[in-house]
């Protein structure tokens, strides 16, 4: 058996903000400090679980771009609608996944869906930032509008179970496609289960406990709610042992390694990149919502 991945850190919320006014969210990276370590990833928020009450109008965040990277959204419970310039537009309802690829540029919104804003509820979603490398940040944008359906199940024994979103585990393939190489899992640990997950020597690793009570390598706990562990690349596996049923989001991904430069919803290479991106969205050239 490989060697153990090593936990390098552990840690809660790094800020508290609203998106919006539908997303309040506990953001795990970059605030805290992590951005080399996480690499390719560049953001996680967690928003929710919170109840909104009915609504007619939904809550969300209006027309807004991005450029260099993509955009995950993983639903948990309540539903957001989508629409962007690329004229892509879906629901992601609970289990479902929005892989969507800025690249050049995308204008879109997020909202609550229609329904579930009227009648109101708990609103549950993650959203992850996933760089893309020089070469193809300025490619074409590229939606990938994944159900429920089309994610592969992997059964992890004791009743516990990793929904294969990207990459994959024990032979079993995600049906996200994406550009460099990423596992992307939903794990649903049982209370009383271990675990020993396989995952790839060379990736940066994280370990994102969104709810529940995960014991580490025998040493490190993930406790409460939006607790993340920070794995090294070197070695291939990690111990899970859950003392009560939890909710992880593993993330994997081997390291870019391009200078990163940021601004709000522009993930660039450069300053100048991030000059022109505000440009090019001013002149009108990320296009509109259709
Ligand atoms: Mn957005």
């Amino acid at each position: 058996m490989a060697e153990r991945k090593h936990v390098l850190g552990v840690y809660g919320p790094g800020s508290n903000h609203w998106v919006g006014d539908g997303f309040p969210v506990r953001n795990l990276f970059p605030s805290n400090g992590l951005s080399r370590q996480v690499d390719p990833f560049l953001m996680l928020d967690y928003a929710g679980p919170s109840y909104f009450p009915p609504s007619m109008e939904p809550k969300g965040v209006g027309e807004h771009p991005h450029r260099g990277f993509e955009t995950v959204t993983i639903a948990y419970q309540g539903a957001v609608d989508h629409r962007d310039s690329g004229g892509n537009s879906g629901t992601i309802f609970p289990g479902d996944v929005q892989w969507m690829t800025a690249a050049s540029g995308v204008v879109h919104e997020e909202k609550h869906e229609r329904e579930f804003a009227k009648k109101g509820g708990t609103f549950e979603m993650v959203q992850l930032w996933v760089n893309l490398p020089k070469a193809q940040k300025m490619s074409s944008p590229r939606y990938q509008g994944i159900t429920n359906e089309q994610i592969p199940v992997v059964d992890l024994g004791g009743g516990s179970k990793a929904r294969i979103i990207a990459g994959e585990l024990d032979g079993v393939k995600g049906p996200a496609k994406t550009f460099t190489a990423v596992n992307v899992f939903d794990v649903r640990l049982a209370a009383g289960s271990r675990v020993e997950l396989n995952l790839p020597d060379g990736h940066n690793s994280s370990l994102v406990l969104l709810k529940g009570d995960v014991l580490l390598n025998g040493a490190e706990k993930l406790e409460g709610e939006a607790q993340m562990a920070v794995l090294g690349p070197e070695g291939g596996a990690v111990l899970l042992e859950a003392a009560a049923d939890s909710v992880l989001l593993v993330l994997t991904g081997e390291p870019i390694g391009e200078p990163v430069a940021s601004y709000g919803p522009f993930v660039m290479n450069t300053k100048a990149e991030i000059m022109q991106a505000m440009a090019d969205y001013q002149a009108g050239k990320m296009g509109h919502l259709v």
